[in-house]
């Protein structure tokens, strides 16, 4: 699909640009942000060859960014307490952990509190000290609000830690011990995704990784709490990222910060100053930067092919507060029992980035922050392009939870849905390179077959299709509604998949031990047939 794209080329150079302006370009091409000024008038032509060759960023919006609120403003240290914390036994990819305590057990901050089960798991730990109250279904952090396990947790108020035992120097570690201290510390992919980090290292060294990607981009409208981590805990991240590096067995890193965020690419710059090894990358501010394939894209211009991990073609990417919490892991010996959280939105009289307990009910937080519940027409988790939005807030904040938002109805989308207008702006803005209109148009006459043959799998709800929507058509809702009953459909399918093979097995069982019996009939009627020749044979003897 071909777009107008005239402000993208006109400075790179006057002479050029003349001859470009009006030009049908591709939204693929690499975008001017990412091109410096040639040094000379020889560059020129390197630079636009290098221009059309070397496509970055694909799609992608300029949404009202939102984080002026709390990117301003220190980390807040000083959450009181909770009384009680609700701890999810999944709170990452992989099989839930396994409980290894009882109802009435005292616990202390940072005792093991259920192990990890399988290869891909994560074990969880006690936020705080106290007693365990219940071990039992609880409303889960999720749109659905289905019951999942949870420990409850009375806290006693002390917040006391379980003795740590840090290691002098992890650096004289070997790779593989820093992988099972990883492991061992519960931590996962905090931007979200929350992958077990160590199987991420795990996979970095056996695939051999030349590069790792930390995503520092925080695209998402509203959040800031990497942002912020990021100026006040500069030190400690880089030195996260070389002990992920040690992890590996890799050398060099790239931090990619999005340039709004000047403050934090200083301190990083700074912080990452004395290891050459480690570069600090200013990107375009553009949603979604932070989608592991374009940030893999626009640092080293390699595509992640289709089913692929960023692994196979010698790249991985970690979170900046991963990196932050192993850093706290090694050094200090301390699992991951807190996080960063980002409380916005309008209804937020008190915007914020709060460090609170994992577990902390969302309604605490915006007791502390201040939130007017009556002026809060939705409550969601996450930033409000990818996050989920709750039916209420009294669930528990989780590993995943980068942000809470108390949206007001002037900050939602207008949902008065008009008739297409066939402008193509879905797709041009789509990263995963879909056609969101054909696909919506399938899903709607329920051909999700079509739908997934036009790539319905790739695309990773981002929501760029329905921000640009003219006509407020809910592309995204569409996918991720498509996407789940494909899910249903295929499970249903393998289900009489299964059936039809167990009845199938047993009719064969069956015919087998019939044709058994009738073969032993057989034989026992010729035996016995026998037996009377043999029997008559003796008598006409006798
Ligand atoms: S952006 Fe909306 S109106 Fe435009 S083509 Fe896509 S679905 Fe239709
Ligand atoms: S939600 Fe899906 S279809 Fe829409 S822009 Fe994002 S990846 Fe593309």
């Amino acid at each position: 699909m071909l777009k107008i794209c005239l402000n993208a080329v006109a400075p790179v150079h006057n002479g050029i640009v003349k001859g470009l302006k009006g030009l049908l370009v591709t939204p693929f091409f690499r975008p001017l942000e990412t091109i410096t000024k040639p040094e000379n008038e020889s560059d020129v032509f390197k630079l636009f060859l290098d221009f059309f060759s070397k496509p970055r960023i694909r799609g992608g919006v300029h949404a009202e960014q939102n984080k002026a609120q709390t990117a301003t403003q220190n980390i807040v240290y000083q959450f009181p307490l909770p009384k009680k914390l609700y701890i999810p036994l999944q709170q990452h990819v992989g099989k839930p952990a396994e409980p290894l305590i009882r109802v009435g057990d005292n616990v202390l901050k940072g005792q093991l509190l259920a192990y990890s089960q399988g290869l891909i798991s994560a074990p969880v730990h006690a936020p705080s000290s106290g007693v365990i109250l219940d071990v039992n279904d609880y409303p889960a952090p999720h749109p659905s609000a289905l019951p999942i396990r949870m420990i409850v947790l009375e806290t006693d108020g002390k917040d006391e830690w379980l003795e740590t035992h840090p290691v002098d120097d992890p650096f004289q570690l070997t790779p593989e011990d820093i992988s099972l201290r990883v492991g061992a510390a519960g931590i996962v992919g905090l931007g979200g995704a929350t992958f077990p980090t160590a199987v991420k290292l795990n996979m970095g060294r056996e695939n051999q990784i030349d590069t790792l990607i930390i995503n520092g981009a925080e695209c998402e409208p509203y959040l800031s709490c990497d942002d912020r981590l990021m100026q006040e805990r500069a030190e400690q991240i880089i030195d996260g990222v070389r002990l992920m590096l040690h992890g590996m067995v890799t050398e060099s890193a790239v931090v990619a910060i999005e340039d709004n965020k000047p403050q934090a690419y200083l301190a990083m710059q700074a912080a990452a100053q004395p290891y050459p090894l480690i570069k600090v990358l200013q990107i375009p501010t553009r949603y979604p930067m932070g989608w592991d394939r374009q940030l893999i894209r626009y640092v080293t211009g390699k595509e992640v092919p289709v089913g692929c991990r960023s692994s196979e073609i010698g790249v991985t990417i970690h979170n900046v507060g991963t990196a932050h919490a192993v850093h706290k892991a090694l050094r200090y010996g301390q699992p991951l029992v807190s996080r960063v959280i980002t409380v916005s939105g309008g209804a937020v009289a008190k915007p914020m980035n709060v460090e609170v307990p994992l577990g902390t009910l969302i309604s605490e937080l915006f007791d502390f922050c201040q939130v007017n519940m009556e002026q809060t027409a939705r409550v969601i988790m996450g930033g409000p392009m990818m996050g989920d939005a709750l039916p209420h807030a009294g669930l528990p904040t989780v590993k995943a939870t980068s942000g809470v938002l108390a949206l007001t109805q002037d900050e939602l989308k207008n949902t008065d849905e008009q008739p297409c207008i066939r402008c193509a702006s879905c797709i041009s803005v789509c990263p995963a390179g879909l056609r969101p209109l054909d696909m919506a148009n399938n899903i709607r006459i329920n051909q999700l077959d079509v739908a997934v043959d036009l790539g319905l799998k790739d695309c990773i709800s981002c929501g760029c299709c329905s921000y640009i929507c003219p006509s407020n058509i809910p592309l995204v809702q569409y996918f991720k509604y498509a996407s789940g009953e494909v899910v249903a459909r295929q499970q249903a399918q393998h289900k009489s998949e299964q059936t039809k093979r167990l009845i199938d097995d047993r009719n064969a069982r069956m015919e087998r031990i019939a044709r058994q019996q009738r073969e032993e009939e057989l034989i026992r009627i010729a035996a016995k047939a026998e037996r009377e020749r043999l029997k008559a044979q003796q008598e006409t003897l006798v």
